[in-house]
C-alpha cells in the first residue's frame, strides 16, 4: 500500500471509527456481532462489517461476498502485490486480507467500519490506522474455548488442533487491545460490547457539532 493510501485510510478514519475486533477462533466473536446487530439496530445502521478475503473454503452456510469473498490463493496473492490490502495475514493457514476497496466503499457511504480480523492484522491496523479501536473477546477458560470450537462442529480434527495451539498466543496479546470484553455469558458480552460503541459517540471528535453549537453561545466578554 502506497504512503498516500495509508494517509487517505487514516483522514477517513477521522471521519468516521475504525473498529477491529479480534479473539481467538471459538471464543464467540461471529455469534457476539450477530446478537449485537439484532439487539441494536441503531448501532447496525451506523456501523458496517467489512468483508474480508480469504483463501480458506466456504462453511456450510457461507456465503460469497457476506460472509468472506472466497479466492484462490494466486488470486490473493495477485492482490498482496498490487497493494490492494490495508492489511493481510496467514491466519490458521489460510489467507485472510481487509481490502482497501472493501473499507473505502463502507466508508464512502459515511458508515463506522468493524473489522474482524486476527493479532496479526490488528497489529498492522494499529501501526498504519491512527484512531482505529481495537476490542479483544476473550473466551472465560482454554477449556470453555475448546469445548466452544469442538461444540460448532464446523472445523475438521486438524483444524481444531491448530486454532487451539494458535489461541495460547493469541489470548496472550489481549493487552494490546484498548477494550477487553469477556465472553462468558452471552448476553453480558453483548451489553459490554455495545458499550463500547456508544462511547465512542461521545468522544470529542464526535461531539464537535454539539460543541461548536454550545461554544457559539458564550459570550465574548462575561460579566
Ligand atoms: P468465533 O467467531 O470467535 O470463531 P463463534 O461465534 O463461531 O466463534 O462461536 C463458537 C461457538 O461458541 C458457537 O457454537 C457459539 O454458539 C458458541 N458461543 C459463543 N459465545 C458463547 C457463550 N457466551 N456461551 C456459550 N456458547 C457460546
Ligand atoms: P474463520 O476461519 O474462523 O472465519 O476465521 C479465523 C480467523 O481469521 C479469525 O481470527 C478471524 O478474525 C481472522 N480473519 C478473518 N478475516 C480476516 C482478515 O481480513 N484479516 C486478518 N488478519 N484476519 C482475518
Amino acid at each position: 500500500m502506497s504512503n498516500e493510501q495509508v494517509a487517505e485510510v487514516e483522514q477517513k478514519a477521522q471521519g468516521g471509527d475504525l473498529f477491529v475486533l479480534s479473539a481467538p477462533s471459538g471464543a464467540g466473536k461471529s455469534t457476539l456481532i450477530r446478537m449485537l446487530f439484532e439487539r441494536f439496530p441503531e448501532l447496525a445502521r451506523r456501523l458496517a462489517f467489512s468483508v474480508s478475503h480469504a483463501t480458506r473454503p466456504p462453511r456450510e452456510g457461507e456465503v460469497d461476498g457476506r460472509h468472506y469473498y472466497f479466492v484462490d490463493e494466486q488470486t490473493f496473492r495477485q492482490m498482496i502485490d498490487q497493494g490492494r490490502f490495508l492489511e493481510w495475514a496467514e491466519v490458521h493457514g489460510h489467507f485472510k486480507g481487509t481490502s482497501l476497496d472493501e473499507v473505502e466503499r463502507l466508508r464512502a457511504a459515511g458508515r463506522d467500519v468493524l473489522l474482524e480480523i486476527d493479532v496479526q492484522g490488528a497489529a498492522q491496523i494499529r501501526a498504519r490506522v491512527d484512531g482505529a479501536i481495537s476490542v479483544f473477546v476473550l473466551p472465560p477458560s482454554y477449556a470453555v474455548l475448546e469445548r466452544r470450537l469442538r461444540g460448532r462442529g464446523s472445523d475438521s480434527e486438524e483444524q481444531i488442533r491448530r486454532r487451539l495451539r494458535d489461541a495460547v498466543n493469541e489470548i496472550r496479546q489481549c493487552v494490546d487491545y484498548e477494550y477487553v470484553i469477556l465472553n462468558d455469558d452471552l448476553a453480558a458480552a453483548c451489553e459490554a460490547l455495545a458499550a463500547v460503541f456508544h462511547a465512542r459517540r461521545f468522544h470529542h471528535d464526535r461531539m464537535q457539532p454539539q460543541i461548536q453549537r454550545v461554544l457559539h453561545t458564550l459570550p465574548d466578554d462575561p460579566a
